[in-house]
């Protein structure tokens, strides 16, 4: 994996700002806080968020343009989470996974919030999770993450889960 993690490292040509930096950002009154990996800079001085991922579960490629954990990066980024690094416009967000059989890392990278045809979808997607999470109750519904989810065995959206 670090063999993996160098070669990328090395064919990368964003500027590194930080590694595993914390950040806390209100959106309306829903407080998000995380870290991230890698706080990157691109060509145009925007930020790029890089979550190292050593699973060996790899989302597919056609889903990184909603990968909720990038789109949530990138609207930290944009209420001003990096603000500190001068970095205030998300230029991405990349997955780089070195995990696995594969024998050469892959990045698979989320574009710019701002070009995206639907930049709302990141907050509109952060609303609606803290939305359900305030309610008394929220169903358990599947999804293309349910196969690498820990709490599958209990969880009510699947047979195996039922009786629990
Ligand atoms: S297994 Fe259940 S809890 Fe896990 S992601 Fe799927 S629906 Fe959600």
């Amino acid at each position: 994996m670090v063999r993996k993690l160098i070669d990328w490292h090395e064919g990368n040509d964003r500027e590194l700002v930080v590694t595993e930096e914390g950040f806390q950002v209100d959106i309306g009154g829903i407080e998000i806080i995380g870290r991230v990996d890698r706080l990157e800079k691109d060509a145009a001085g925007r930020a790029f968020v890089v979550d190292i991922k050593t699973g060996g579960s790899v989302p597919k490629d056609g889903e990184i343009g909603r990968h909720p954990q990038l789109g949530v990066y990138q609207l930290a980024v944009l209420k001003d989470a990096f603000a500190r690094f001068g970095l205030t416009e998300p230029g991405g967000a990349s997955l780089v996974q070195v995990g696995g059989d594969r024998v050469n890392p892959k990045e698979q990278g989320q574009k710019a919030l701002g070009d995206d045809a639907a930049p709302e979808w990141s907050e509109r997607l952060v609303r609606g999770v803290a939305g359900g999470m305030a309610g008394s109750s929220f169903p358990a519904t599947r999804n293309t993450f349910c196969d690498s989810c820990a709490v599958r065995s209990s969880c009510p959206a699947h047979d195996e889960g039922k009786r629990v």
